[in-house]
């Protein structure tokens, strides 16, 4: 490990949130150091068309708008790694970010470490993840080819999933657990009215087939209402359920609510010096223009923490480069 280093602001994560965060902290003058993680770019390197961010009419690939995100943060002098966090240390000042390759010190953390996707639980499922069975149509969709597949879930994601699967799959069969989807009107109306994707309603998985040939052949399906059991024939599973924060080294540092999503005031959490911005400490919005909103916020609170405590930044506002 090379030399520890100190920055007046550490930034953990590399969504939409993080960046933003950067893009403000590296104007101020800050010099922001971003430790993108291993998920670098969150979600949106999941998602194909970004349709709902303003100022991008004809829409914008995710993956493409986290490169220009970063690309906009280094101009104001952000400094990018793309290394996880392997240790984090919020209980004595400065405080003290590890990763596989460096440490630092920091006046001031940024958490925006986003929310990573939920999974049923059930043993089948597990046991054939990345063998037919996974949470990202984006990556795995065109494996499946000419070949039906059904996607689990309600919400918007699940919308998502199935409309970009219908590029490749024979068929898509959504599996939701109610009468009615969760998902925007739009995206719902879209997948109803989609001719090649079939709604199973009232329904849950109760295994993946087949675990002993190690690939996806089927899915046994239970309603919820009439207990009827059916087998679904499907080449693969898109498990589209929500998401779980990524707070778990922040467990026992920071407050975090009974979802283990860190409880923030405006971006402030209980430890002073600590942010948090984006789907970390948001269980209710979860969009990309909300996390940068959120991403600002805490920048522009980092600012007001490090004055009131007399840390001044490198040299009046930072100039592109
Ligand atoms: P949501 O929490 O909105 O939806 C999760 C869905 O999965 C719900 O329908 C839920 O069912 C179902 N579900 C949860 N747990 C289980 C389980 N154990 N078994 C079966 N089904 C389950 O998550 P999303 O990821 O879809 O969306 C998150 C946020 O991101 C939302 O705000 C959404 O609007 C946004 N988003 C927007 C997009 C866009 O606009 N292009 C694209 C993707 C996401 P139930 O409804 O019964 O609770």
């Amino acid at each position: 490990m090379t030399k520890t280093v100190h920055a007046k602001v550490v930034i953990i994560g590399s969504g939409p949130a993080g960046y933003t965060a950067a893009i403000y902290a590296g104007r101020a003058g800050l010099r922001p150091l971003v430790l993108k993680g291993l998920e670098a770019g969150g979600q949106l390197m999941l998602t194909t068309d970004v349709e709902n961010y303003p100022g991008f009419p004809e829409a914008i690939s995710g993956p493409e708008m986290m490169e220009r995100f970063q690309k906009q943060a280094e101009r104001f002098g952000a400094r990018v790694y793309q290394e996880d966090v392997t240790r984090l240390d919020l209980g004595g000042r400065p405080f003290r970010v590890e990763s596989s390759e460096r440490a630092f010190t920091a006046d001031a953390v940024i958490v925006a470490t986003g929310a990573s996707a939920r999974w049923l639980g059930i043993d089948s499922e597990q046991r054939l993840v990345n063998r037919g069975v996974s949470a990202c149509a984006t990556c795995d969709g065109a494996l499946y080819g000419g070949s039906p597949v059904a996607v689990v879930g309600g919400g918007d994601t699940a919308m998502e999933e199935a409309l970009f699967l219908t590029r490749f799959a024979s068929r898509v069969t959504v599996i939701h657990r109610r009468d009615a989807f969760r998902a925007s009107r739009i995206m719902a109306e879209r997948v109803q009215r989609h001719p090649r994707i079939a709604i199973l309603w009232d329904s849950v998985v109760e295994e993946v087939l087949d675990v002993a040939r190690q690939e996806v052949t089927g899915v046994r399906v239970r309603n919820v209402k009439t207990g009827a059991v059916t087998e679904l024939p499907v080449a693969a599973l898109f498990v589209a359920i929500g998401h779980e924060p990524n707070t778990a080294m922040l467990q026992g540092q920071v407050e975090l609510d009974a979802k283990g999503y860190v409880r923030t005031e405006n971006t402030r959490t209980n430890v002073p010096g600590v942010f948090a911005a984006g789907d970390v400490q948001d269980a209710t919005y979860r969009q990309a223009v909300t996390a940068a909103g959120s991403g600002c916020m805490a920048a522009l609170e980092v600012v007001r923490y490090l004055e009131h405590h007399g840390i001044e930044p490198a040299g009046g506002v930072q100039r592109p480069r």
